[in-house]
């Protein structure tokens, strides 16, 4: 337990699980945190502690933050995919100089059955599931689903946790739903809608995994969407465990 006179004030960026994994340990070590959530879905899971919502302003917004509410290290806790928030976090810790941490869990890595078709960008995935056509379930996020607006040779099924508002291809249903997602439930539905491709980004954990596993069971091809890259240099563990030794060797 951390002393009353404890001047660790940790700033998680989040919107994973392992970042609620992570706000939680270090609220129950004493140690101040503030979590903080870009606001994207309305009904957001929250952290244990306290939390902000909203974006912060680029890397100027987000200095300034650091500065203002005197943040001793920061922890960018957010998803392999929001390469935005990541890159903006080294420059204002670099510009404030605040230690950061960057907690990234591993990705997924196919095994001798799978049938992957990796590609390194939602674009490239498109241009792939426009040719082959076929039943698709996308689960790649409400933010890409206009990338696959214009393919009108496949059906697809979209999940997402709120409604998109690009514009969808023309022959869609969406599903709205929020993980984890069972295997049991996710083999009933690609059986259910003859779903031939799966999409997905390559975003790896245990909550969203089990479609993988259906999918390979029923012979059903996924496209996994490869993860964007991130800035060299920086610290980078890949579990709860690994990040909170971290926060408990600042000083
Ligand atoms: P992004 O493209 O990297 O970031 C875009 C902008 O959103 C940032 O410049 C920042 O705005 C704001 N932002 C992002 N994350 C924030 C956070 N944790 N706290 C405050 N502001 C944040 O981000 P994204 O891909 O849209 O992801 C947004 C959030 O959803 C993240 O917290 C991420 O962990 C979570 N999430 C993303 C995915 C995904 O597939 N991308 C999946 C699951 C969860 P300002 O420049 O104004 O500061």
């Amino acid at each position: 337990m951390a002393s009353s006179e404890d001047a660790r004030r940790v700033l998680i960026l989040g919107g994973t699980g392992e970042a609620r994994e992570l706000a939680k340990e270090v609220v129950g070590a004493g140690i101040s945190v503030i979590s903080s959530l870009a606001g994207r879905v309305q009904r957001p899971k929250l952290p244990v502690g306290e939390a902000r919502i909203g974006g912060f302003g680029g890397i100027e917004g987000l200095a300034d933050y650091l500065r203002g509410q005197e943040i001793s290290a920061v922890v960018d806790a957010t998803h392999p995919f929001a390469a935005t928030i990541t890159r903006n976090a080294v420059a204002a810790c670099t510009a404030t100089s605040t230690p950061l941490l960057r907690l990234r869990r591993p990705p997924w890595e196919p095994g001798p059955d799978d049938r992957w078709h990796r590609v390194p960008d939602m674009a490239s995935a498109a241009e792939y599931v426009g040719a082959q056509g076929g039943r698709i379930l996308l689960t790649t996020g409400r933010q890409d689903v206009g990338v696959f607006a214009g393919i009108t040779d496949a059906w697809f099924l979209i999940r997402v946790v709120d409604k998109p508002t690009a514009s969808l291809p023309p022959h869609a249903e969406i599903l709205s739903a929020r993980g984890p997602y069972r295997y049991d439930d996710e083999s009933a539905l690609m059986r259910h809608h003859r779903i031939t491709t799966l999409v997905t980004k390559n975003s790896g954990g245990a909550l969203t995994r089990d479609k993988l596993d259906a999918a390979r069971d029923l012979g059903v091809e996924v496209v996994v969407v490869e993860r964007p890259s991130e800035p060299a240099g920086v610290h980078r563990v890949h579990d709860v465990a690994a990040a909170l030794a971290w926060v408990h060797r600042l000083r």
